[in-house]
């Protein structure tokens, strides 16, 4: 086996049992492979170990891999920060986006989204540790753009995502996706219907798993190191 193969097969177990010991239902939390900066050839042996769903985060290096593997039924996300003239290329090429912080952003990828397509799955990102160096929005902000984003009828919102501060210490990261989860609660109770946490990289997914992740976004762990 590669060793891309021998990593995912590694992830999955680790994820099984992280779910079974924070009481998540099997399957619950899903894996999405985080290829940025990979060559299609590692995509290509990730989708040949039964891996489906992608993350890509810069528009220019993941439209030529998406086409290349066209012939695969994969899903894609967009995860990372969205700069309005590439909006069009990200609305007709992948199912979900991750990453949005702005009602401008989501308002042109609504427009831009191709009729013949459904409706783009989207996620708010939220700056949870308040990094000035993060892109994501202050959580006092959300419900208004949750809101607004939730009327645009070319978009599905779904959820949460956030990239947290680097933490060593698992108590100190479950506390972080807590409040990310606690969050989406919220706005369930205010009256939307998300589903998406968006939360969990390579070295804190299982405090994500312990605090209702549904999306894993895991790139090193399965990929290797990045140059
Ligand atoms: C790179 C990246 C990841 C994956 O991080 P790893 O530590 O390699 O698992 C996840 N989410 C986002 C937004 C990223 O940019």
């Amino acid at each position: 086996m590669s060793t891309i193969a021998v990593n995912l097969d590694d992830l999955r177990q680790q994820i099984i049992i992280a779910e079974q010991r924070y009481g998540r239902h099997p399957g619950s939390t899903q894996l999405v492979a985080v290829s940025k900066t990979q060559p299609v050839s590692a995509i290509h042996e990730a989708v040949v170990s039964g891996q489906r769903v992608f993350g890509e985060n810069y528009i220019q290096e993941a439209i030529p891999k998406i086409k290349a593997l066209k012939q695969f039924d994969l899903e894609w996300h967009f995860i990372g920060s969205i700069q309005s003239n590439k909006t069009h290329e990200i609305a007709e090429n992948f199912q979900w986006v991750d990453s949005i912080d702005r009602l401008k952003i989501a308002e042109r990828l609504n427009e831009q989204r191709p009729k013949n397509l459904p409706p783009l799955q989207v996620c708010i990102q939220i700056n949870i540790d308040d990094e000035a160096s993060k892109s994501g929005i202050s959580p006092d902000l959300v419900p208004e753009l949750a809101k607004a984003i939730s009327k645009l009828p070319q978009l599905k919102l779904r959820g949460l995502m956030t990239i947290p501060k680097q933490k060593d210490n698992f108590e100190q990261q479950r506390s972080t996706f807590y409040q990310l989860a606690e969050i989406l609660r919220d706005l369930n109770e205010s009256g939307l219907n998300l589903d998406t946490l968006s939360m969990g990289m390579s070295n804190d997914f299982e405090a994500a798993i312990a605090e209702r992740a549904t999306h894993l976004r895991i790139g090193t762990a399965i990929f290797g190191q990045r140059d």
